[in-house]
């Protein structure tokens, strides 16, 4: 299933996708078990909203070997882990704000993971049935600031920060599915989930010994090789076997 949050004449739904046909739903499918309605719209005639609203955003760094390498950073031993402000997050079709031309801001393409239950101690074995589902997720990131605060917080949580969407997929395989990011028509990040260093199972081991996730929460699990800088009337695509394409653009 593909659950989308949208808004159309100025009401926000909640629906599954098919193709391009979004079925109403009869609640918000992150506070518990949803219907389908008899009412239909077309994804062309809608906005497509955030698929959540986090209240807890966490992301884990340095969890691919080889983007590790490209920053000359080692290795963490255990996950690296680190909150954003959920007030960061956008959706599909929206534009990026770079709050200065004089820093190096960089996108990064990740798999996002949609929290479906409360988790606290999960084991790695039973990790998986808390997730709803995932959502293609976009960490971008002002290096200039992460170099000078070495804390991720500010860096990485200006408004417009953290694109998220287009749809959560119930259905993914996380641990084989393919994460590409395309900037300008230009692919500049090609990899395979994989390549995670921890996986999802043991992230959400691992974040759950410390914190309680709730639904909703979102849980970005690190970004493959190719990170580079953005630039106004930039054009991002990052695609998700299975999930979707987020778009988005840096706003002139
Ligand atoms: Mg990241």
């Amino acid at each position: 299933m593909k659950y989308i949050r949208y808004r159309k004449e100025g009401t926000i739904h909640y629906g599954a996708l098919e193709g391009d046909t979004i079925t109403r739903l009869d609640g918000n499918y992150i506070e518990g078990p949803v219907q389908k309605l008899s009412t239909g719209d077309s994804l062309g005639e809608v906005e497509v909203l955030a698929p959540t609203e986090p209240r807890q955003l966490l992301a884990i760094g340095l969890n691919y070997a080889l983007h590790a390498e490209e920053q000359g950073k080692p290795l963490p031993e255990e996950p690296m882990m680190f909150m954003l402000s959920p007030t960061a997050v956008i959706g599909q079709n929206a534009g990026i704000t770079l709050p200065t031309e004089d820093h190096r801001i960089d996108y990064e393409a990740e798999l996002a993971v949609v929290i479906g239950k409360e988790a606290k101690d999960v084991t790695k074995e039973e990790a998986l049935s808390y997730v709803l589902g995932y959502t293609c997720g976009n960490d971008i990131s002002d290096r200039d600031l992460q170099k000078k605060d070495i804390q991720y917080t500010r860096a990485k949580s200006y408004a417009t920060f953290k694109p998220l969407g287009p749809v959560i997929e119930t259905e993914l395989d996380p641990s084989h599915t393919q994460i590409k990011l395309t900037l300008n028509g230009e692919v500049k990040q090609d990899s395979n989930t994989s390549d995670l260093i921890h996986n999802v199972e043991e992230l959400l081991a691992e974040v759950t010994k410390v914190m309680t996730l709730q639904p909703g929460d979102v849980l970005m699990t690190g970004t493959p090789s190719g990170v580079g800088p953005l630039s106004p009337g930039d054009e991002l695509e990052i695609e998700i076997e299975g999930i979707g394409k987020l778009r988005n653009y840096v706003n002139k």
